[in-house]
């Protein structure tokens, strides 16, 4: 399947109707290596996006499951596109760890690590899962 192809899909998965926004916006998310935040994803788009929109669009990603957010070490909320095999139309998995790179400064999604089961104490009920390494980046490593 060609990235529109799978863009359109994913977009009608979710039942979002297909916006130049929204597509531009996902492939953007689908592209990177590591999660962007809304900033880096103005740098990326045409000049002339709203950020209104571009807020809301993520907003409306991330309630449907097309998108979710990366914790990290700052404030700054960024954002990966979940997973096309994590999104089915009945269920969502984001059960995977992140890993912030102390070199690039960037965080990596790594979807194929699942976060490990936590034995939580009586009365304590989690909610979500932030699960987040931090390290050097394969792209970082020294060369050998
Ligand atoms: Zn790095
Ligand atoms: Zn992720």
């Amino acid at each position: 399947m060609s990235t529109a192809d799978s863009i359109s899909a994913t977009l009608s998965l979710h039942g979002l109707r297909q916006t130049p926004m929204r597509r531009a916006v996902l492939e953007a998310l689908r592209a990177a290596p590591y999660a962007l935040s809304s900033h880096d994803l103005e740098q990326q788009l045409d000049p002339s996006t709203d950020r209104i929109t571009l807020y809301r669009t993520l907003r409306t990603f991330e309630q449907k499951g097309v998108i979710h957010r990366v914790v990290g070490t700052t404030d700054i909320v960024r954002y990966a596109a979940c997973a096309p095999s994590a999104c089915t139309e009945h269920a969502h998995t984001d059960d995977h760890v992140h890993f912030k790179c102390t070199a690039c400064q960037q965080t990596y999604c790594l979807d194929q690590i699942t976060v490990p089961a936590v034995q939580l104490p009586p009365g304590f009920r989690a909610q979500t899962r932030d699960y987040l390494l931090s390290g050097v980046c394969e792209r970082c490593q020294p060369a050998q």
